[in-house]
């Protein structure tokens, strides 16, 4: 079942959202090698908190923190841990918040230091492919065309992995609505999109192989083969001409630019 959103709903998902952007903001300049995920995890908890929200994912079917710190080969769902990030790591931080009702999703992966190039270029194709599949997000167009968007960017293109296991999806009340939002898919297949939908659309890409592993921990989801993995997540809502992107990246962006240890990843200008 789809949950279609009013118009009040929708600002509400917005500032849920707003406040999730602020705390990986917050993550933006502050995070360097040294720190750990556990020390920005209690910070961006706090900024939450502070905005009067709750961390959308700590407790979450028993997860334990507010952020998900999944750094180099970890895919998503790290738990922030007491290990010291390194010059050269590249750290994906995905943050959920709820606020009158309702969640925001967002995440963003950080070069740290003196990241390798083709690392780098994993990380700018991912967050490029983002935005390609946001432009499929209007009424009218269909869900294959979403995950199409992201398969043929990501993989026909530039060669990576899409991981197939770990999906977008539809968020409201709940953290995990329906339709589920695969970043893989054929073009005109799947269910309508209509206005009110709102979705969190996230790509989750492999520099080598798709496949993944599950760590011992029983959360963190890792590359199978070891390589480095990047995440980029926006929450959006269906409108008829255009998405409508409730999450802010370009505060997290200000604040990398800020950060000398953090290096930008740019939106690549190149089309479908
Ligand atoms: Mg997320
Ligand atoms: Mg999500």
């Amino acid at each position: 079942m789809i949950y279609y959103k009013t118009e009040e709903e929708v600002e509400l998902i917005r500032q849920s959202c707003l406040v999730v952007c602020q705390a990986l903001a917050h993550v933006a300049g502050r995070i360097r090698p040294g720190m750990t995920g556990a020390q920005i995890d209690r910070e961006a908890e706090e900024v939450i908190r502070d905005l009067k929200a709750v961390p959308g994912f700590k407790g979450y079917r028993g997860f334990p923190a507010t952020l998900c710190v999944s750094p180099n080969n970890a895919v998503v769902h790290g738990i922030p841990s007491d290990h010291e990030f390194q010059d050269g790591d590249v750290v994906s931080v995905d943050c959920g918040a709820y606020l009158n009702g309702y969640f925001g999703d967002s995440a963003y992966t950080f070069a740290l230091g003196e990241v390798a190039e083709p690392v780098m270029d994993l990380l700018r194709v991912t967050n490029t492919s983002l935005y390609l599949a946001i432009d499929q997000a209007a009424a009218g167009k269909r869900l294959g065309d979403i995950g199409f968007a992201v398969q043929e960017y990501v993989e026909r293109r530039h060669k990576y992995g899409v991981v197939r296991e770990l999906v977008g999806h539809g968020i409201g009340k709940n953290l995990h609505e329906e339709p589920e939002v695969p970043n893989y898919g054929k073009r005109g297949r799947g269910p309508m999109l209509k206005e009110g939908l709102v979705i969190a659309i996230e790509p989750m890409v492999n520099l080598g192989r798709k496949e993944v592993a599950h760590a011992k921990d029983g959360w963190t989801v890792l590359s199978k083969d070891g390589q480095p993995s990047a995440h980029y997540e926006h929450t959006v809502a269906v409108r008829k001409d255009k998405a409508d992107i409730l999450s802010d990246h370009s505060l997290i962006e200000a604040a990398i630019k800020k950060n000398p240890e953090v290096r930008e990843v740019a939106v690549l200008n190149e089309a479908l």
